[in-house]
C-alpha cells in the first residue's frame, strides 16, 4: 500500500526538515511545493516568473497554477508507491483539488505539526539555505555563520529572503487566514493526527513515525 502523507503546519514549524528525513527513511519522493517555485524562479521559466512578486510579499501564488504543479508531480512514477507532500495544500481549495486526485489511490495520512507562534519567528529569523541547491541548513541554531558551508553541495549558505521580518509577519498572517482551515477541513477524518513540533527534532521524528504508523491502521487496505 502507498504512504501518501501531508505535513501541516505554519511557516517554520519543521514540515520541511521532517519530510526530508522520512521521506528518505522510507524511500518515497519529498514533494515542496515551495522548493519546486524557487527552483522555477532560479530558472526563470513562465510559472517561476509569475510568481516570484507575489513569493516575495509572502502571498500565496494561484491556486490553480499550484493545483497544476502537484497533479503533475504526482502523474510521476515515483510518486506510485507514495510521497511526502510539503506545502500543499495551502488552501480549502487546493485541498479539494488533492482530494479529486485520491481517488484511485490510497487515502491520505495527515500529520499537523504545531509550534507556538513566537517560536516560529525565532525559527524563521535564523534559517539559513543554500544559495546554489536551495537545501536549509540543519543544526545550527541561533548565531551560524554564514561562511559555514552546504552540506550538499559545499555552497553558501544564505537567508531566504521571505524570511525577513516583514514577510514572515505576512506569512503568518496569510497561514491563519487562507492555511488554518485545513485543520478543521481534515481534523474529522481517521487519518487524521497532530505532533508536538515544539520538541527538539529527533523527538518530533520519533512522534511523526508513531502517528503516521497508527494513522495507517485506520486506512482501508
Ligand atoms: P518549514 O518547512 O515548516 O517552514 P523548516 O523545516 O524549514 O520549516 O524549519 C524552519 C527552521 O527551524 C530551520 O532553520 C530548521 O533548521 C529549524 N528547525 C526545524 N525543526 C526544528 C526543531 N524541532 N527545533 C528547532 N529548530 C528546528
Ligand atoms: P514555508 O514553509 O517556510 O512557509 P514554503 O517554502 O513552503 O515556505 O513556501 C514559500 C512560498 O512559496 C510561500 O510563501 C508561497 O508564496 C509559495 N507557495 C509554496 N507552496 C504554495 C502553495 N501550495 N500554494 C500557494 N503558494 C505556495
Ligand atoms: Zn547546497
Amino acid at each position: 500500500m502507498a504512504l501518501n502523507l501531508i505535513m501541516l503546519g505554519p511557516p517554520g514549524a519543521g514540515k520541511g526538515t521532517q519530510a526530508e528525513q522520512f521521506a528518505a527513511s522510507r524511500g518515497i519522493p519529498k514533494i515542496s511545493t515551495g522548493d519546486m517555485l524557487r527552483q522555477a524562479v532560479h530558472d526563470g521559466t513562465s510559472i517561476g516568473l509569475r510568481a516570484k512578486a507575489t513569493i516575495a510579499r509572502g502571498e500565496l501564488v494561484e491556486d490553480d497554477v499550484m493545483i497544476g504543479i502537484v497533479r503533475d508531480r504526482l502523474a510521476q512514477a515515483d510518486a506510485r508507491a507514495g510521497f511526502v507532500l510539503d506545502g500543499f495544500p495551502r488552501t480549502v481549495a487546493q485541498a479539494g483539488a488533492l482530494d479529486e486526485m485520491m481517488v484511485l489511490r490510497d487515502s491520505l495520512i495527515i500529520v499537523e505539526i504545531v509550534v507556538e507562534e513566537a517560536e516560529l519567528v525565532r525559527r524563521l529569523s535564523t534559517r539559513l539555505v543554500c544559495d546554489e541547491c536551495g537545501a536549509t541548513a540543519h543544526g545550527f541554531g541561533v548565531g551560524v555563520e554564514r561562511r559555514t558551508a552546504c552540506r550538499n553541495c559545499g555552497g553558501g549558505l544564505v537567508q531566504r529572503s521571505d524570511d525577513d521580518d516583514k514577510v514572515v509577519r505576512e506569512r503568518l498572517r496569510i497561514y491563519q487566514r487562507q492555511t488554518k482551515p485545513l485543520v478543521e477541513y481534515y481534523q474529522g477524518r481517521p487519518t487524521f493526527r497532530s505532533v508536538d513540533g515544539l520538541q527538539a527534532p529527533d523527538r518530533v521524528a520519533a512522534d511523526l513515525a508513531a502517528a503516521i504508523a497508527s494513522a495507517g491502521e485506520g486506512v482501508a487496505p
